[in-house]
């Protein structure tokens, strides 16, 4: 349910929301990800897992 080994980790920007697919390292199983540097459409550098992001904020 919660996991999907398949599906790359993602990472939200906190700014403006845009949705990254983390960067992998290593290789499965012991991969692991990390979110981009900056956003690529604002220049953020706070992300958020998508899963702790809060999806009924308003
Ligand atoms: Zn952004």
């Amino acid at each position: 349910m919660a996991h999907q080994p398949e599906r790359p980790q993602e990472y939200v920007c906190e700014q403006c929301h845009a949705v990254f697919a983390g960067t992998v390292h290593g290789d499965p199983p012991d991969h692991s990800y990390t979110p981009p540097d900056e956003c690529a459409a604002c220049g953020g550098s706070g992300f958020v897992e998508i899963q702790n992001y809060p999806s009924m904020r308003d």
